[in-house]
Parts: C-alpha cells; sequence; structure tokens
C-alpha cells in the first residue's frame, strides 16, 4: 500500500474542513444542553441553532428561517420532501422524475409505484442532459409532484433547474417542485428564489460537514407532512432532539462554502480540466462520458474502452489514489451503472467507466501525479484485455 493518499472522490463524501471541526467542538461536552431546554444553560445550544438556521437560510437565500428544516442527511431530505408532499395531496397520484436520479429518490418511488402511484421517468441524451420536452408533455392536472436533481453524482451533469420550474409552473401551478441539490452545495451557487423550486434538499458531508446532517428547504407556501413523528421540533416538521454539534457544523460549513464558489469555478475546474485533458491526451482508449455538456467544476466521468473499471479502480487503489466506479456492484453481479445506462453509453465503455471528483482540497501535485501513473496503468490492464483487436483499432483511429 502506497503511503500516498489522492483522494479524488469527493462526490462521496470530504473531509470536513478544520474550522467546521473547531466550530462544533464545544457543543459535545462544554455547552451541552438540549436548545428546547428553558433554563439559562441552555440558551447557547438554542442560540448556535438559530445561527445555522440562518447560515443555511442565507447559503440558500431563501426568504425566511422558518423554511429550513434539519435534517440527518440528504436520503432524509429526498424522503421528507417527497412522502410530506404526496401526503399533504392524497387525491394526486402522479409524479415526475428522471432515469438518473439518486437511489434515495428512485427507490422510494419504485416503493411508491407498489403503492399506487404512477411515475414518469424523463430520460437524457447521450451526454446526460434531460428531456425537457418529454418533461413538458408528462405534466398534467393529476401531477402532484416533479422531482430532478440539480446535478448527477456520477457524471456532475447540471440540470436547468430554472427553466424545469417555469415548465411546471405554466403546464400545472399546484404542481410541487423538489429538487435534490446533494450535489450542487458548494460547488455553484444554490439560490432558491430565483430557482423558483417549492423544496431544495442538501447533505453535509458532500461539502466538507460531517457526516449525519443535512438541511431541507421548504417553501412558505407548500406544506408538508413530517416524515419523523414526534416531538415539537422543527416546527413539527421533524421530531428528534436537534444534533446541535452537527448542525453548528453544517452552518459554518455553508458560510465556509459561500466564500469558495469562486475558487471551485475557477482553480477546482482548473485542475479537474487539466486532469481531463491528461487523460484524453495520453491514453487512446478513454472518452469523456459528458461530452460538452454543462457540468459542476468538480466532476468528471471518463469510460476506459474495453476494460474492467474495477481493475482500474484496485491498482489506482494501491497506488494510493481514490476514485469511483460508474458502475454499482450488487448481489455479486456487475451492473453497469443505470445513469450511463439511460445515457447509452456503449457496452464497451460503460464497464470501464470512472468517475474522478476533485474538492478545494485538490493540488497540482494530486493531479500530475493521477496524469503521470494512470497512462501505466491503463496499459497493464489493456494488455490483458480480449479486445486486442477492437483496441488496435481504437489506436489506430485516436492516431489519424
Ligand atoms: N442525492 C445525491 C445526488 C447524492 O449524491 C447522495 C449521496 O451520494 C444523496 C442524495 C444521499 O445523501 P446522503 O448520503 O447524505 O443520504
Amino acid at each position: 500500500m502506497a503511503d500516498k493518499l489522492i483522494y479524488l472522490d469527493n462526490n462521496a463524501t470530504t473531509r470536513v474542513d478544520d474550522n467546521v471541526y473547531e466550530a462544533m467542538l464545544p457543543y459535545f461536552k462544554e455547552e451541552y444542553a438540549n436548545p428546547s431546554s428553558m433554563y439559562k444553560f441552555a440558551t447557547k445550544a438554542s442560540n448556535a441553532l438559530k445561527d445555522a438556521r440562518e447560515q443555511v437560510r442565507a447559503f440558500f437565500n431563501a426568504k425566511s428561517e422558518k423554511e429550513i428544516i434539519f435534517t440527518s442527511c440528504g436520503s432524509e431530505s429526498a424522503n421528507t420532501a417527497i412522502r410530506g408532499v404526496l401526503n399533504m395531496n392524497p387525491g394526486k397520484k402522479h409524479i415526475i422524475t428522471t432515469k438518473v436520479e439518486h437511489p434515495c429518490v428512485l427507490n422510494l418511488y419504485q416503493t411508491l409505484e407498489k403503492q399506487g402511484y404512477k411515475v414518469d421517468y424523463i430520460g437524457v441524451n447521450s451526454i446526460g442532459e434531460l428531456d425537457l420536452e418529454q418533461l413538458n408533455d408528462a405534466i398534467n392536472e393529476d401531477t402532484a409532484l416533479v422531482s430532478v436533481m440539480y446535478a448527477n453524482n456520477e457524471t456532475g451533469v447540471i440540470n436547468p433547474i430554472e427553466k424545469i420550474s417555469e415548465i411546471i409552473k405554466s403546464k400545472n401551478p399546484n404542481t410541487k417542485f423538489f429538487v435534490d441539490a446533494v450535489q450542487v452545495a458548494g460547488k455553484i451557487p444554490i439560490d432558491v428564489q430565483a430557482l423558483g423550486v417549492d423544496l431544495l434538499g442538501i447533505s453535509g458531508h458532500k461539502f466538507h460537514a460531517p457526516k449525519g446532517v443535512g438541511a431541507l428547504y421548504v417553501n412558505s407556501k407548500t406544506i408538508i407532512t413530517p416524515l419523523i413523528i414526534g416531538g415539537h421540533q422543527e416546527r413539527g416538521k421533524r421530531a428528534g432532539t436537534e444534533n446541535v454539534p452537527y448542525i453548528v457544523g453544517l452552518g459554518k460549513a455553508c458560510d465556509i462554502a459561500h466564500d469558495f464558489l469562486k475558487y471551485e469555478a475557477t482553480e477546482v475546474k482548473r485542475l479537474r480540466d487539466k486532469l481531463e485533458t491528461g487523460i484524453l491526451k495520453n491514453i487512446y482508449n478513454a472518452r469523456l462520458n459528458t461530452g460538452l455538456a454543462n457540468r459542476v467544476p468538480n466532476t468528471t466521468n471518463i469510460g476506459f474502452e474495453y476494460i474492467e473499471g474495477e481493475l482500474i479502480l484496485l491498482h489506482l487503489s494501491d497506488l494510493g489514489i481514490c476514485a469511483s466506479s460508474g458502475s454499482a456492484c450488487t448481489s455479486g453481479s456487475l451492473e453497469p451503472s443505470h445513469v450511463l445506462r439511460a445515457m447509452n453509453v456503449p457496452f464497451t465503455a460503460i464497464h470501464g467507466s470512472i468517475r474522478f471528483s476533485l474538492s478545494k482540497y485538490t493540488t497540482d501535485a494530486d493531479i500530475d501525479y493521477v496524469n503521470s501513473v494512470l497512462p501505466g496503468v491503463i496499459e497493464k490492464i489493456r494488455n490483458l484485455s480480449p479486445y486486442q483487436e477492437e483496441l488496435a483499432e481504437l489506436k489506430r483511429r485516436k492516431s489519424l
């Protein structure tokens, strides 16, 4: 095992920022009161909760801090939004989503289908862009909810949320719009008012807060039922004593992320592009799965044709490099990613697709190292491929 650690899997999770960690510490052992308690000792905890809510409100540009609900993760934010909206509209049984959502949304819809809901899954084109015409045509009088992710976790492709809001409002103003914004928080600005969304969820651990905390924006015109029923916390929308240290961490991460947006758009993007250019220039069987689609600045998804992604990841891991494969290993069989399948990525590349996701901690030295070792790794694996003729043809075409 190499001593090096080159962490390029920031869409899976991120390192906690030192300033986030420091901000959380007092709330474990000193200011540990329950923020709902009446005595003076609880004042600091309850003020910390208020401050964090204001930080998240500002991060979203929401109108009021009453529109913010703290949750435990992105999955809980999505489940609360979706079930909460549907429970308030029991007469409406139609939902629209996309084929490329995260499993926390897709698997919930599969459950809802079994309970009598009709769900339309909107497709994407070969570079991951959503079919807006199909979405427009699918909205009808019975549509209770549209849910579309802001950016895809595997490809980084950004959906035109503002445009989708306009389509929904023009077709059926009573339809609610939920956006899973987990993969954009800290990467591009989020402005819930400009976007025109009704509900929007994020997760702390994707932008340098710890795992186990998230937030959900619900605009003041949208009423939802709680997913977790119990005490009066979160204005009755999410029971359970608030996780004060983690919520403080989330608030701090929002402040820091806001200040880093420019860095993401310039430096993180520069490093991502440097990695991408290096790979595409030096490895003849590499293809950029997203082509020219609009993407978050930190993500690239590259297919290495005629070789296995898992093998690439194992070799990279031995060199201290963490990345992720486009395919998920389910019940012993290697199922290609539902996202890349929806994009019709050719079978020659789908199994060999790798996601690299950078962060503000990624350096030029990290990228130089990956660019220096990756061609050798790919060549070694290519030599074991049963598709030698096809590879020779690819090489010939690339050098033309
Ligand atoms: N939505 C997207 C797009 C994600 O990428 C993830 C996590 O990978 C989630 C939701 C779920 O977030 P969490 O792990 O906080 O539940």
